[in-house]
């Protein structure tokens, strides 16, 4: 049996094609979404999902959460007296949705379909494949969230070239994309996002406006991390009432007392706002960089539980002129979507054959010095030879001379970036090649930087005087990194 997994920072979810539709797999609680939380209990067991999640504010250096920022990397996470590397964690909450979902499904789980972000490089996708594996779990398939989001709300049923757009708030951050399926073919055609935001800076935006209300003595109390934890828990509580809601008590207890206040859905927005601002630039640089218009989009999709607030639909509907469509509830479109590409990889006959392709997204190149019109030379220059958004796997050629007379070596750095300037953009690697010294822009390098979906850049050099060849193949870094 194979089944769709969303993998998430926040809250991860499974789902199953069974009978001709994708269905969600409730855990061992009867909840569909499974904090993706790990705490160490007192007694040294491990504990996941929900009930680490509670831990969070009680006993901090036990509990683990927001571990699929840092998968990939060696970085170890110490709970209790054990450590742990990112993907290690992601493991055990994969093996909890595994049991969870075999004891539903009432057979084995020997396989998933598993979304990462579209920005996830090769070192993330392989340390989420790791984690599958030491869950006992095959990777039938790693997906990009946005394209399971499409699918799930049924871009693969539509006839024509059909652009979606993804919008997606989670608990920390935010991505755009468009997606869009023509010939069987589904892309995403571009992707955009902000790293640092989602529902946690939300519940910031509340406790400034309740410490505001509570007075001075609260501002302080929140420069206590212990306090801070309890307060942020209560924010959450007190915002996702305030989705439903015109207002909602904000209340915690620290060192036997309780502060209590009743906050306003309209002040909210109002604290908020400049949160809000920060959704107009990924969406207008989405559309931009997919050279698509608004009115353009089939559908404006709307993932990730933090599309739940009111204040966010309204900013959307706002941004686009039209509602957005919430046909699924936002946090499961994901998984849902995952599971309907599990049902096309066990060829399920209810589903037609599609394909995905996806973009580079972020431009390569390498740095380069050039003359101005008066003749002086500046350098530093960023010359892209991968430009942003292309469809991948890609691979494109481009030219250089040498610009000093009997120059023995052409030095560069290799950079990732939009910026005109390599010092703004990320230094990938630095490549030096010898060349046959002669007078200057007569030696001839040709540069080639060939990028796939595993996220490595290989660079391969040639010099055309002397023949000489060189490869390097340096790892791109996600755009996460470069905000
Ligand atoms: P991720 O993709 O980061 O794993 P989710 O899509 O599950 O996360 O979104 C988690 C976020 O959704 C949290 O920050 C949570 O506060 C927010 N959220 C969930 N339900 C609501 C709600 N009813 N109102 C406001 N925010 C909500
Ligand atoms: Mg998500």
């Amino acid at each position: 049996m194979i089944i769709g997994i969303d993998l998430g920072t926040t809250n991860s979810a499974a789902a199953v094609w069974r009978d001709g539709k994708a269905e969600l797999i409730p855990n061992s609680l009867g909840d569909f979404l499974t904090p993706s939380a790990v705490s160490i209990s007192d007694k040294g067991d491990v504990l996941t999902g929900m009930a680490a999640r509670e831990r969070q504010a009680t006993d901090p250096d036990r509990t683990a959460t927001g571990f699929k920022r840092l998968i990939g990397t060696q970085e170890k996470v110490k709970l209790g007296k054990q450590q742990f590397l990112p993907e290690d964690l992601s493991s055990l909450i994969l093996a909890s949705i595994k049991a969870d979902a075999e004891v539903f499904l009432g057979e084995e789980v020997e396989s998933a379909v598993i979304t990462v972000p579209a920005y996830f490089n090769e070192q993330q996708r392989r340390a989420t494949q790791k984690a599958a594996q030491m869950a006992g779990l095959k990777v039938d398939r790693l997906i990009n969230e946005p394209t399971a989001a499409a699918l799930g709300f049924g871009i693969h049923e539509l006839e024509k070239e059909h652009p979606f757009l993804v919008f997606d708030l989670g608990g920390g951050t935010f991505d755009v994309s468009i997606v869009e399926i023509f010939d069987g073919i589904i892309e995403v055609r571009s992707s955009a996002g902000d790293p640092r935001l989602g529902g946690l800076d939300f519940n910031e935006a509340v406790i400034t406006l309740a410490a505001e209300q509570l007075g001075d003595s609260v501002k302080d109390l929140a420069k206590n991390p212990e306090c801070l934890a309890i307060m942020r828990e209560a924010a959450e509580r007190t915002r996702r009432a305030l989705s439903d809601h015109a207002s909602a008590d904000y209340k915690f207890v620290w060192k036997d007392e309780e502060y209590k206040t009743e906050l306003f859905a309209d002040d909210f927005e109002k604290q908020a706002e400049g949160l809000i601002n920060r959704l107009r630039e990924p969406v207008l640089r989405a559309l931009r960089d997919g050279g698509i218009r608004a009115k353009e989009l089939s559908e404006v999709v709307m993932v990730g539980g933090s599309t739940r607030m009111p204040i966010v639909r309204k900013a959307v509907t706002r941004l686009f002129g039209r509602f957005p469509n919430h046909s699924l509830h936002p946090d499961h479109a994901v998984a849902l979507g995952a599971a309907v590409q599990a049902g096309l990889r066990s060829r399920n006959s209810d589903l037609k054959e599609i394909r995905m392709t996806d973009v580079c997204p972020f431009s390569l190149g390498i740095e380069v010095a050039d003359y101005d019109q008066f003749g002086n030379v500046h350098s530093g220059i960023f010359a892209p030879i991968i430009e942003r958004n292309r469809t991948i796997p890609t691979s494109k050629m481009q030219i250089f001379s040498t610009m000093s007379h009997n120059q023995k070596d052409i030095r560069f750095g290799v950079y990732q970036g939009e910026a005109r300037n390599v010092s703004s953009n990320v230094k990938l690697g630095e490549i030096k090649i010898s060349v046959p010294p002669k007078p200057a822009g007569e030696v001839q390098m040709e540069c080639r930087f060939s990028y796939d979906v595993s996220g490595l850049l290989e660079v391969d050099i040639h010099v055309q005087q002397s023949g000489k060849k060189e490869q390097h193949i340096l790892a791109a870094i996600p755009w996460k990194k470069m905000i």
